[in-house]
């Protein structure tokens, strides 16, 4: 008996693994076919300012709606972008892309809008990245402050003599930079005085309980003086109720990005968002 469940054990893994290995190979195929095909498309969720009241930048997040698999969420094949190689002309069309488009909306009369873009490691860590963000900047007659680069804590210390050079040489040509996701990955926060940020964005797991939870809440509350210290500003990802909103306006936040304010949408619908919502009083004092 024991045998003969030990076998069908074996035979269940190795389907699961069967399984797994064509859905990446899937992934990979149609990931492929979509970059050549030009059928990824980059949406914009706004980013709102609590103290200007009014929308300030957008992030571009890409969006894959393949024929055969259907949508196709970025946290599952972006890491098999990234283990191909893929993500580098991938990622360098989304900066294209947002470059042009954030361009469009400022012509428009937007003239203030930045955008912000995600950055793999795999992109950060090329030897010629600044050079490739320049240039996209100069082919574009792109405003360098227009443009902010999204990067997570991983990148920032993997290297963290090499990161801090990056990014000096990106600030001073006039790109700004934002730490993504922060909290999640490295405890430590001493780190961060030494990274040359202008933003840092609170992942979205903190904010989820804010409002009942006084660990998150306080957790928070440090991670705003700590950033009004260091002279850098607070974005709040994936808010979603006007309680949120209200214990972070109280707080000192100075943005908030979520499904509260709107969800990421195609730039067209983004376009139409814009004549109606730049400008936005919320009561939370
Ligand atoms: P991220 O950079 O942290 O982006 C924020 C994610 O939170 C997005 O998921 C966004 O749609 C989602 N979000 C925003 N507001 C809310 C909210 O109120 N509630 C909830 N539940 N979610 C909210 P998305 O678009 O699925 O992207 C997931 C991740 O994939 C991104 O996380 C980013 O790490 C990566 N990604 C997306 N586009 C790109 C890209 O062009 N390049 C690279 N390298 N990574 C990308
Ligand atoms: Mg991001
Ligand atoms: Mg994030
Ligand atoms: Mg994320």
């Amino acid at each position: 008996f024991a045998k003969e469940t030990g076998r069908n054990k074996y035979q269940f893994y190795s389907a699961k693994f069967v399984e797994a290995a064509n859905r990446r190979l899937l992934l990979e195929q149609g990931l492929r076919k979509a970059l050549e095909e030009k059928r990824l498309k980059v949406f914009y969720q706004p980013k709102f300012d609590l103290h200007l009241n009014q929308i300030t930048g957008l992030e571009a997040l890409l969006r894959w709606n393949d024929p055969v698999l259907g949508n196709v969420s970025p946290d599952e094949f972006i890491p098999v972008a990234e283990e191909t190689g893929l993500i580098i002309p991938i990622g360098k069309w989304v900066l294209e892309e947002a470059s042009r488009q954030v361009l469009e909306w400022q012509k428009m009369g937007y003239s203030d809008l930045h955008v912000c873009v995600n950055i793999s490691s795999i992109q950060f860590l090329q030897n010629d990245f600044t050079k490739m963000i320049e240039q996209i900047i100069r082919e574009n007659s792109l405003q360098p402050q227009s443009l902010n680069l999204e990067i997570t804590e991983r990148i920032a210390l993997y290297n963290i003599e090499d990161t801090i050079q990056k990014l000096q040489h990106l600030q001073q040509f006039g790109v700004t930079i934002s730490l993504d996701d922060f909290g999640t990955g490295y405890s430590s926060l001493s780190y961060i005085k030494s990274l040359p940020i202008n933003f840092l964005k609170i992942d979205r797991s903190f904010i989820k309980d804010i409002f009942f939870n006084h660990q998150d809440a306080a957790i928070i509350r440090s991670i705003i003086s700590l950033a009004q210290s260091l002279d850098f500003k607070v974005v709040a990802e994936g808010v979603e109720t006007d309680d949120q909103l209200r214990v972070l306006g109280e707080m000192g936040c100075n943005e908030i990005q979520g499904y509260y304010i709107a969800k990421p949408m195609a730039s067209e619908d983004f376009s139409k968002f814009l004549e109606h919502n730049l400008v936005k009083h919320y009561s939370y004092q």
